[in-house]
């Protein structure tokens, strides 16, 4: 059996096409663009390269894009005070404060400082909160992403059995809460679970949030399954190339053996998530307008 390729690119394509369409509605409704303000502390190489790809796709997508770019010895309370200076702004509908933050800030109570009508990454105790009780709110991006991804791909997900691996507050919780909403049978496996194999064996749908290079191997996989690879890995260069591949948590090229569909990596699951940023900016920005969003989104 040879796999279909779930294609995370084109899917982000078409979700930014309707969301670029729709802020311009926003924007001829209220006069004002939705707007996203990220905040950056330190010089993270990763997190540069994501926060300006935000920038730049909320730009692009008719939305006002703040960076706010801060030293990576800035104190806990400054950085409350500029949350709390976002919270304010009226032109700001969401916050995003890039994790991880550096080791001497309180991450937490950060989080907790965002308000919940402008948390576009679902993280507040309020949201995740909302989350878990069943009622509508704000979720994680990657998790959502990958929840779109499999509406694409089954009419139904009722009664699936669903194993998601890793238990982040960013990737693994929201994504089984999500599926558990969706009435899948969840399990949540993670570093210290006994035998995953066998959990895999029985699994209609996989999502990998680990990120442990090809750890999944293909023939753990029940034949017929669909495999949502979050993991983003790179792997130590090759001799001759200056940078390492980058794969992610499940040997692709084993699993398109066994499965029904999977996500590559790059181009699935990660190319999905600055989509789904822009949507949550756009669903804030209605919401704290008093409007309904007026598409399904
Ligand atoms: P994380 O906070 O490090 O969590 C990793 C999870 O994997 C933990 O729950 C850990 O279990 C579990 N784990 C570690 N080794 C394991 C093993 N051998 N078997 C089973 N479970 C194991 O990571 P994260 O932030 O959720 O990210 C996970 C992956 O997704 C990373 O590769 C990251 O780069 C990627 N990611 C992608 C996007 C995107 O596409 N935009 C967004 C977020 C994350 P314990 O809890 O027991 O330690």
């Amino acid at each position: 059996m040879s796999a279909e390729r779930i294609d995370g690119k084109a899917f982000a394509a078409k979700l930014r096409e309707r969301v670029g369409a729709q802020a311009n509605t926003f924007a001829e409704q209220t006069g004002r663009k939705p707007g996203l303000a990220v905040v950056l502390v330190g010089e993270d190489p990763a997190s540069e390269v994501y926060v300006r790809a935000k920038g730049k796709a909320t730009i692009a997508a008719g939305m006002a894009s703040f960076e706010h770019r801060l030293a990576a010895d800035t104190d806990q309370q400054t950085l409350i005070d500029l949350v709390e200076r976002l919270n304010a702004d009226e032109a700001v509908d969401g916050i995003l404060v890039q994790l991880p933050l550096p080791k001497h800030l309180d991450e937490k109570a950060v989080i907790a400082t965002i308000d919940p009508n402008k948390d576009v990454d679902g993280i507040t105790p309020t949201n995740a909160g909302r989350l878990v009780l069943g009622m509508d709110t704000l979720v994680s991006c990657t998790p959502l992403g990958c929840l779109l991804l499999l509406r694409d791909l089954f009419d139904d997900l009722s009664g699936l059995d669903a194993v998601v691996i890793g238990r982040s507050i960013l990737f693994g919780k929201p994504m089984a809460q999500l599926l558990l909403s969706e009435n899948c049978t969840v399990t949540m496996a993670h570093s210290r679970t006994r035998d995953l194999k066998s959990l895999l064996r029985r699994a209609d749908i996989v999502v990998a949030a680990v990120g442990v290079p090809n750890l999944i191997r293909g023939d753990w996989l029940k034949p017929g399954s669909v495999v949502l690879d979050g993991g983003i890995n790179r792997l130590d260069p090759e001799p001759g190339e200056a940078k390492g591949r980058i794969v992610g948590d499940v040997a692709y090229d084993e699993a398109t053996e066994h499965v029904r569909a999977i996500t590559p990596v790059p181009g699935g699951v990660g190319a999905t998530t600055i989509a789904v940023l822009l949507r949550n900016t756009l669903v804030a920005a209605y919401r704290n307008e008093g409007l309904e969003v007026l598409q399904d989104l």
